[in-house]
């Protein structure tokens, strides 16, 4: 039976009932039942081209022939042992993750370890966790004092920790009491996150672009300054590269683009291939060893179908294909984007690589009616907060279908209602 006859039927025999769903998302009306590289089919057999890329999750693209290949072949063999016990993946993983990333960041080729996880919201809280451990046994802050410095319109995940320093209301409303030990600056201001900083102070943690926020990229002196004050005062910079990293800006990392190296770095989307949560913490040796046996751990966290699947994606970003296609689609992507800004279809736009976010006249329309357009034109985006949508196209899109997509955009946008004379 086709899930299209199974809603036809109705699940087991009884009518379907929408409400059994909880209601914390607002999807777009396309039910999707396949997909192959930028393509998604739904259950009407309509095609769409896919721009939002699973927020990132989907950078290579719909079930990729070499990751999915590599799934396959590890469900032969095994899939979960826990961490109680080794399996033959496990090192490799973590020796292909540390080769690749490690000297990209402050730990380099030699003093680069890798803790597993499985979502991206778990790296996080396993790079708080550490960063605290590491300010009390190492760095020797006084007991319980700890504190991390956040930006302003960050995006980090959904645990409780973490939407306590959100500043998104809807995020955070309604789920206190909250973590305390974060101190939040704007985004962008190297002085104030200074200011923000004293003695209690373990670690810095931002997004080198802030994705949910809408694609904000800083400026050039931005992340350079931030390294340079962590570095000065002894505090750890974390880089949150879960939707940045693993190719999406053009480089492995975005930390990258401003020859910046993190001390530590969390990867989840990507490092999934879009076919299972895989996430890791990545950086120096000295500040992840601080964990021993039982302080730390995750049942699932480095499971063998996680690293047959990962070990895949690494070879993938290994040929620098992803990033090079990242770069080369992206000067379409953006030189399209701002002719859309020249021809006042747009306000504005932001982004890096193939990654773009969309600010649209209010007067138009909100992001959401943008992405009801596009959907109507066989296009699926997604929209951020207010009038912005975000385009985050799989990086192995070709460029016939990225200039089909674009032109979609053009006339989902010639459509809107134009803005009040
Ligand atoms: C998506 C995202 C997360 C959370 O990842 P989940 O897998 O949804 O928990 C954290 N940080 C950033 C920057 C993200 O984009």
């Amino acid at each position: 039976m086709t899930a299209q006859e199974v809603r036809a039927a109705g699940a087991y025999g009884q009518e379907p009932d929408p409400d059994v769903l909880a209601h914390n998302y607002h999807p777009l009306p396309v039910t999707i039942e396949s997909a192959e590289g930028a393509w998604v089919t739904d259950t009407a057999g309509r095609r769409y081209l896919d721009l939002l890329a699973g927020y990132s999750a989907l950078n290579f693209g719909h079930r990729h022939p070499q990751l999915v290949d590599a799934a396959v072949r590890q469900l032969g063999r095994v899939t979960l042992t826990s961490r109680a016990f080794d399996h033959d993946l496990l090192l490799p993983f973590a020796q292909r993750l540390s080769a690749l990333v490690g000297p990209l960041t402050a730990g380099g080729a030699d003093g680069t370890m890798v803790l597993p996880m499985n979502t991206g919201a778990e790296a996080v809280e396993t790079a708080i966790k550490v960063a605290r451990k590491w300010g009390y046994d190492v760095k020797g802050v006084e007991p319980g004092a700890a504190t991390i410095v956040v930006g302003s319109g960050n995006f980090h995940g959904r645990t409780t920790t973490i939407v306590s320093f959100s500043d998104d209301d809807d995020a955070r409303r309604g789920f206190d009491p909250y973590t305390p030990g974060f101190r939040t600056v704007p985004y962008g201001d190297a002085a104030a996150l200074r200011d923000a900083i004293d003695d209690t102070t373990v670690a810095v943690l931002l997004e080198p672009v802030q994705g949910e926020s809408g694609v904000v990229v800083p400026a050039d002196d931005y992340w350079p300054a931030v390294r340079a004050i962590t570095a000065e005062h002894d505090i750890l910079l974390i880089a949150d590269e879960i939707q940045s990293g693993l190719g999406r800006t053009g480089t492995t990392l975005a930390s990258e683009l401003w020859g910046v190296r993190p001390d530590l770095v969390t990867l989840g989307k990507a490092l999934g291939g879009g076919v299972l949560p895989v996430s890791a913490v990545v950086g120096r040796r000295d500040v992840l060893g601080v964990l021993t046996p039982g302080t730390h751990g995750s049942t699932f966290g480095g499971n063998p179908l996680a690293c047959a699947v990962a070990l895949a994606v690494i070879d993938l970003l290994a040929t620098d294909a992803p990033q090079a296609a990242a770069r080369e689609l992206g000067k379409v992507l953006h030189a399209r984007l701002a002719a859309l800004v020249d021809a006042g279809l747009l306000v504005r736009t932001r982004g890096v690589g193939l990654w773009a976010g969309l600010d649209l006249d209010p007067a138009r329309g909100t992001g959401r009616d943008l992405c009801e357009a596009l959907l109507a034109r066989g296009v699926l985006a997604k929209d951020t907060h207010g009038s912005t949508i975000r385009l985050a196209p799989p990086l192995t899109i070709s460029r016939a279908d990225l200039d089909h997509g674009l032109d979609a955009l053009t006339a989902a946008l010639e459509e809107l209602a134009p803005p009040a004379a």
